[in-house]
């Protein structure tokens, strides 16, 4: 017997229709990629992307077309996507920091017919335009003053583009599964594999980020999303805040610790989230003004491991910090790491030892750690194994690779992350299953290394990977940038982390760096140091 509910299909611009309804004055303030601060609200938002969704329909765009955004965190932006999904249109974020050539190449895969783009990075496009055929047109996210001269196909600003229609317009009608937006993952290695969210996918993903001890994100909040919408879908807060309600402030294209200082004291942001380097940048900012947080109550950290010293750091000035798992192919958040039942009176490092970890899989994620041979391992937080993962907000296939299967025999993703889980439900991420050292058959996890060594005070940034060694396979190098203006002895350093670690996974050698590599998602490029250091001798070897 089915029940007898109404068929309400979770369309994802119903989230910013119920916000202009019930929230409508409710601000979202952002850096203009121009320059000053700009206001608006989530009505007018709302309006906005009607006429986004109405200029793209008077151009033809249709159900199913890929429209790909080149933008930072802005309100046009937001108006973007809402009126490219309110079509049935698919918004396509392209992560700007990639290779113009990977650039090209994901416009091309994924064939997309209109390319909004912020100023900056009009001369990316310019330089890759007559090899990305399937553009018809480029809206440039700015005014007519600021819009330059370009030679871009069909080039018109956005305020221009959306003030040609009258904005009487309504959203189109499809079911819930119809695609709303599209990312390529990162990858290392490969070409890149694109990820198509569902309109059903992100409205449930959208509500566990706002559970309470999820993202915990609420109409009380003013939530700064540092996290860009390209990477990601800036973890859902360009969604969940939205749905609640909750003040959007955006940080346009200024990342750096001066410029989110400033927004998030002047807009008494409560919420923020952003991956380690850019908390990095803050915290130095932090350490060399003395300048004091006045209204920031919980930052999430993801992206990759949380250090240590700077979960210490905004604990210990009273901002919690909630470490996040995710990833691109589940929509991302896999898992937040809050304080279960039970678990409250910790306090010191107790605390500090149970946040370390990537947290609990909140409602609509499974996990499951299995050995090589597939088989279920315990959750103890001793053994670890490969984390897999299944959902209704999780991948089931790439974009266009229609063929190849990528869940197992239950239906699990496997994220290619190596893990510990706990008998509290607590993951812990040891490695990227192709970053861990494998030294004489037994696995040492590089990230434990890594937190270790950026807890000593000179230590900026930390690497580590495994390098040959003839006896044991690998033996793992640390590759270290100091603070500034800081040497760095490599004697006291492995001293300071004798003890914090198993005898036998003392790195053989320090190496130290004036900077180390990253990827497009700011996370330390593994494979290009490695390559760095493929022909190092170890002095032990
Ligand atoms: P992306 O799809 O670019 O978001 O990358 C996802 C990958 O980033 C995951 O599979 C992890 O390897 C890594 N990652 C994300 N969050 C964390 C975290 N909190 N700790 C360690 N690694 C993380």
């Amino acid at each position: 017997m089915l029940g007898l509910m109404q068929d309400w299909p979770l369309l994802a611009h119903t989230i910013i229709d119920h916000a202009a309804i019930q929230y409508g004055e409710r601000e979202v303030v952002t850096r203009s990629v121009e320059g000053p601060i700009h206001r608006t609200n989530y009505a007018e938002v709302r309006e906005r992307a009607l006429r986004v969704a109405q200029a793209l329909d008077k151009d033809g765009v249709k159900l199913g077309d890929r429209v790909a955004t080149l933008a930072w965190n802005t309100w046009r932006h937001l108006e973007a996507w809402y009126g490219i999904m309110g079509i049935g249109a698919v918004y396509h974020t392209v992560n700007p920091r990639l290779f113009p050539e990977q650039i090209a190449w994901i416009i091309n895969h994924a064939e997309d017919r209109v390319v909004m783009t912020d100023l900056t990075f009009i001369p990316i496009l310019e330089a890759i335009a007559d090899r990305i055929p399937s553009v018809e047109r480029y809206v440039v996210l700015t005014d007519k003053a600021h819009m330059p001269a370009t030679k871009l196909k069909n080039a018109v600003a956005y305020e221009d583009w959306i003030a040609a229609v009258d904005g009487k317009f309504a959203w189109k009608k499809f079911d819930e599964n119809t695609a709303a937006g599209l990312c390529y993952t990162s990858g290392t290695t490969g070409d890149p594999k694109g990820v198509l969210y569902s309109h059903r996918s992100s409205v449930l993903h959208a509500l566990l980020a706002c559970m309470m001890d999820t993202l915990s994100v609420s109409a009380k909040d003013s939530i700064l999303p540092i996290v860009p919408m390209f990477h990601a879908n800036a973890w859902s807060l360009a969604f969940s805040s939205p749905l609640a309600g909750a003040k959007l402030v955006l940080p346009g294209a200024k990342l750096d610790g001066v410029s989110v200082y400033e927004l998030l004291e002047t807009e008494k942001v409560t919420f923020s989230a952003a991956v380690p380097t850019v908390w990095l940048m803050l915290m130095q900012h932090m350490q060399k003004t003395g300048a004091k947080l006045t209204t920031l109550q919980r930052v999430a950290i993801g992206g990759s491991a949380c250090p240590r010293a700077m979960l210490e750091f905004f604990e210990n000035i009273g901002v919690s910090v909630y470490h996040a798992w995710g990833m691109t192919e589940m929509s991302p958040i896999g898992s937040v790491g809050q304080v279960k039942p039970g678990l409250e009176g910790l306090s010191g490092a107790a605390l500090f030892d149970l946040k370390s970890k990537q947290g609990t899989a909140p409602y609509t994620v499974e996990m499951k750690i299995v050995d090589d041979s597939e088989a279920r391992l315990p959750w103890d937080g001793v053994k670890f194994g490969r984390l897999k993962v299944k959902g209704p907000a999780i991948v089931r296939r790439y974009f266009k690779r229609e063929n190849e299967d990528i869940l197992d025999a239950e239906g699990f993703f496997d994220t290619g992350d190596v893990a510990t889980i706990d008998p509290n439900g607590y993951m812990q991420i040891t490695d990227r299953a192709k970053d861990v050292i494998k030294s004489g058959g037994e696995w040492i996890s590089s990230i434990d290394l890594e937190n270790t060594a950026v807890g000593h005070p000179k230590v900026a940034e930390a690497a580590v990977i495994g390098v040959y060694h003839p006896k044991w396979d690998e033996r793992p190098l640390l590759v270290v940038v100091p603070k500034e203006g800081e040497t760095i002895d490599e004697k006291e350093l492995l001293a300071y982390m004798d003890g914090k670690i198993a005898k036998w996974w003392m790195p053989d050698a320090v190496q130290v760096v004036t900077e180390i590599p990253h990827t497009a998602t700011g996370k330390i490029n593994k494979l290009k140091l490695r390559e760095t250091f493929k022909e190092y001798k170890l002095p032990s070897a």
